[in-house]
């Protein structure tokens, strides 16, 4: 289907995702996967290896082509705290940890263009860097801390891809402008004052409190915000009480803000707290609010994205290329956006049946693990090319 890698590396590239599927490690605690990469870089010629963190890998290719610009080609590796019920042969051997994201193939695809870019320098100018990075599940993530330490300096352009269960192999998205939502999460604890349930005249019951409160939040999307800007609002813990009979005192919950609008974004803190403020207020009790800012959204280079259009069209003539949506989730992926000109590419690695990302049913279509091999390849050649 593609020119390369040829049949035989592209099966390598499965074995090598089948066991780091089978040994999936959690957001910065990648000390075995990060020796697997790390003993399997240093296996292949012409790469300077070095470990930027303890979980984190680096390998530099220098191409003999000539003078040229250098491409950051990005990995994540971590896992879950998911226990795997997929029944697979290569399941999970670490309880309640889980690869339910498709960071093993990421993973195994930059693994597989490592071993081809670097067999042939010839073929490349300037310079590749391939970051296989830790922690991308886990704020701050790894890529800031990366990011913060210098990986970027000198770098012209990123490139990093995710494998997408609901969209089928044989699809890549290359989506110009906004992809991934800024994921943003606040907890709220209600200060009340608990009691007999039989006498709430003497409390201030924060369990209803916290009712009005959810419902007012709500309104913070689907009143306040200009429904043009795609934004969510989800309360999903809920903590509150130990008996039947006792108004508790108080009632913790949290939630997730997922914006792409940096304007609306840095408004919601605000915004929420005068509607967490005034309910409070009107029933005697305090509150604790606390809004954490998460990874900023994955905003895709214009015309990056357009030469990995070009890129895909040669390298992957049989591969449908989609503009896809924008989606709600996100990725620490756009702290080297923050720096750099990039673009974060979604392959197709599923199908409508396929179970969702972070469940433990999750598994890819082994076959669209080629693709990402052959997209990192070609999108490394071409961008290195000078200006
Ligand atoms: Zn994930
Ligand atoms: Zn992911």
């Amino acid at each position: 289907m593609t020119a390369s890698p040829t049949d035989a590396p592209a099966t390598q590239v499965i074995e090598w995702r089948r066991w780091l599927h089978q040994h999936p490690e959690l957001s910065f605690q990648e000390h075995g996967t990060a020796q697997y990469v790390e003993d399997l870089l240093r296996s292949f010629p012409n790469l300077s290896v070095s470990r930027p963190t303890p979980t984190s890998v680096l390998a530099i290719l220098k191409g003999t082509a000539g003078p040229g610009r250098t491409v950051l080609l990005r990995a994540d590796m971590d896992a879950l705290p998911i226990q795997e019920d997929t029944g697979l042969a290569f399941a999970s051997v670490n309880p309640g940890v889980m690869h339910a994201c498709g960071h093993d193939g990421h993973t195994a695809m930059l693994l597989g263009a490592a071993r081809e870019l670097s067999a042939h320098p010839e073929a490349l100018r300037g310079e590749v860097r391939f970051i296989f990075q830790h922690a991308e599940e886990l704020f701050p993530g790894g890529a800031r801390e990366l990011v913060d330490g210098g990986l970027l300096d000198g770098v012209d352009v990123a490139v990093g891809t995710h494998l997408m269960s609901p969209v089928p192999a044989g699809v890549i998205v290359l989506r110009e402008g906004p992809l991934l939502a800024a994921p943003d999460s606040f907890d709220l604890t209600i200060h009340g004052h608990g009691g007999h349930a039989a006498f709430p005249h003497t409390t201030i019951d924060p369990v209803v409190i916290a009712a009005q409160v959810i419902l007012g939040l709500q309104t913070v999307i689907s009143r306040q915000r200009d429904p043009v800007k795609a934004g969510v609002l989800s309360v999903t813990t809920l903590h509150g009480g130990t008996a039947h009979n006792v108004i508790p005192g108080e009632v913790a919950l949290g939630g997730s803000v997922r914006i792409f609008d940096p304007d609306l974004r840095a408004a919601m803190p605000e915004r929420m707290e005068q509607v967490v403020r005034g309910i409070t207020d009107a029933y005697g009790a305090t509150y604790t609010f606390t809004y954490h800012t998460g990874y900023d959204a994955v905003n895709n280079d214009p015309a990056v994205t357009q030469v990995l259009r070009e890129v895909a069209a040669t390298a992957l003539p049989d591969v449908t290329v989609h503009p896809g949506e924008p989606l709600m989730g996100g990725e620490d992926f756009s702290a080297y956006m923050t720096r750099v000109p990039g673009s974060f590419i979604l392959i197709g690695a599923g199908g409508p049946d396929a179970a969702p990302h972070h469940h433990p049913k999750f598994d890819i279509d082994e076959r669209a693990l080629d693709s990402g091999t052959t997209m990192y390849v070609a999108a490394a050649r071409r961008l290195t090319q000078p200006e």
